[in-house]
């Protein structure tokens, strides 16, 4: 449906967009996530016409949009990320506007009518656009996106700004759509995408860093893999069976204590649940475990981890070459590999900070 082939966009000396190449299937729901900056605007407007690029090229349904635009023009629907809203107009004159700007030929009425029903805004149809709340106005926003039905709809960081209830609502707007929709969706917030996507394309500093199901994210997510332990046993010795232990991956002691026991960080292989035979293990010991926190890993930690050795990857110049291994995603070999790196350099203290939900 949308194929972007090497798309470059430089402002100035600045490379917005650097070789980005990626896919989008009829019907797919993908989130672009990335920082503030990475040019997920930019690829957007890219797509939508908005702007052209320097090299590259965009197609839908195998047509170019710099070649073609009104063609593809009129198979994508945007929600930039300021709403092109006039604010003296009523929500009714707006979405009229619009109507006869796009050309479209449906009974008019009946077609702005049923956008109104489907975004939740017919309650406010009469209403002028200034005088709605912001989540409103969002709503009235994606209404402009949908008129003259287009095929794919592209929303660019579409609850920013917003309070948690309307974010609530608009995501489970993008999930009612995505049902019959192919949807792109920006942002820089983690759960969004997990909660609203199948597909995450990771981008950062005009690259793409990752791209990859979400339910592969959301594994590595839940999986378990690093733990804080309160043991009862000599420190020493303690450390040292799990340092050796198989398929702890690293242990440290912590500078804390809880009554008798000593309290100790450990990480695990990707793909090894290591609480039931550390659990034997303990009792074989004689040392009770009297207290096991997963730290678990969200999708902030995996993230910082993925652009971090992106950021390092590119500093070091050097090709990235991916171990073969098919049990796992090329994400978890990714996160593995980039805790390992990781662990090896960080210090006791910010595994405690990070412990205690600290973040950076
Ligand atoms: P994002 O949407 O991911 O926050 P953008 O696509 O807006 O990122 O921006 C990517 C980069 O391109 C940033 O460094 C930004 O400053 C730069 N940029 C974007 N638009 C322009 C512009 N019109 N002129 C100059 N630089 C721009
Ligand atoms: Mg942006």
């Amino acid at each position: 449906m949308i194929i972007i082939d090497h798309l470059v966009k430089t402002f100035g000396t600045n490379y917005a967009v650097d070789d980005v190449s990626f896919e989008i299937k009829k019907g797919e729901v993908v989130g672009f996530l990335g920082p503030n900056g990475a040019g997920k605007s930019t690829v957007m407007n890219i797509i939508t016409g908005y702007l052209s690029s320097t090299s590259g090229t965009v197609k839908i349904d195998g047509i170019d949009v710099l070649e073609n635009p009104l063609a593809t023009k009129k198979m994508v629907g945007y929600l930039p990320e300021q709403p092109p809203l006039y604010l003296d107009l009523t929500v009714e004159e707006y979405l009229g506007f619009t109507y006869e700007l796009k050309g479209c030929s449906y009974n008019r009425e009946k077609h702005l009518r049923e956008i109104c029903e489907i975004v939740k805004i017919t309650d406010v149809y009469k209403r002028v656009i200034k005088n709605l709340s912001k989540g409103y106005r969002q709503r009235v926003g994606i209404a402009q996106a949908l008129v003259g039905n287009p095929e794919i709809i592209i929303f660019d960081e579409p609850t920013i700004g917003l309070d948690p209830k309307q974010i609530i609502e608009i995501r489970n707007l993008i999930r009612t759509l995505g049902r019959d929709h192919t949807v792109i969706l920006s942002t820089h917030i983690l759960q969004e995408v997990q909660a609203c996507c199948d597909r995450i394309i990771i981008i950062n500093k005009g690259r793409i860093v990752a791209d990859e199901l979400t339910e592969n994210i959301s594994r590595a997510v839940g999986s378990n893999r690093r733990f804080n332990l309160k043991i009862c046993g000599p420190q020493r010795e303690v450390l040292a069976m799990l340092k050796a232990k198989s398929g702890i991956v690293y242990a440290e002691a912590l500078p804390t204590r809880d009554g008798d026991a000593n309290v100790y960080m450990i990480e695990s292989e990707v793909g090894v649940d290591i609480r039931k035979s550390l659990f034997y293990t303990l009792a074989e010991k004689n040392w009770p475990l009297v207290g096991l926190e997963s730290l678990g890993m969200n999708l902030e930690d995996i993230f910082i981890t993925i652009v971090d050795h992106a950021n390092e990857q590119r500093g070091r110049r050097e090709s990235r070459k991916k171990k073969p291994s098919p049990a796992k995603s090329a994400i978890e070999q990714e996160v593995a590999q980039a805790m390992l790196d990781k662990t090896a350099k960080t210090k006791t203290s910010e595994i405690a900070g990070k412990s205690r939900g600290e973040r950076r």
